[in-house]
């Protein structure tokens, strides 16, 4: 994804110390990582990015072409949870899109390929609203059924 957050994830992978490997760790993240975070992860050896929600817009599980280096030293991938929890950080990416520009890509993608998920986003308060977390758990909750 184009956002400054996602550029921080990758970028904190790649500034990671390249004496060594790290394939006993474990990378969490609320959303599917994109192709920048997840490339990061093969190329630090990290041995497992484990998410919660699906990123149908910017997610790049599974549409990575792999390199022979990939291939011999592969990635485990873990996710989406099969609950709430799996789906509330993906909601909360709609809202943003919506609030923020709901005339963009994301917002058009979403419309066209999930409008029910557009529809239980736009359950939620916009992120200047007052909302909470527990408020936008049982929103999820609600979607998941
Ligand atoms: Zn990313």
């Amino acid at each position: 994804m184009r956002t400054k957050w996602a550029a921080r994830g990758s970028r904190t992978l790649l500034a990671l110390p390249s004496e060594r490997t790290y394939e006993g760790w474990k990378l969490y993240s609320s959303l599917e990582p994109c192709h920048m975070c997840l490339a990061a992860a093969f190329q630090a050896r990290v041995g497992t990015a484990s998410f919660a929600s699906r990123n149908a817009y910017g997610g790049a599980v599974g549409k990575l072409v792999p390199s022979r280096d990939h291939v011999a030293r592969p990635l485990r991938v873990e996710g989406p949870l099969d609950c709430a929890a799996g789906l509330l950080p993906e909601l909360l990416l709609i809202r943003h899109f919506l609030w923020r520009s709901p005339d963009g890509d994301v917002v058009r993608f979403y419309r066209e390929e999930q409008p029910g998920l557009v529809a239980a986003a736009e359950e939620l308060p916009p992120p200047d609203g007052n909302g909470t977390l527990p408020g936008a758990y049982a929103t999820a909750a609600a979607a998941v059924r």
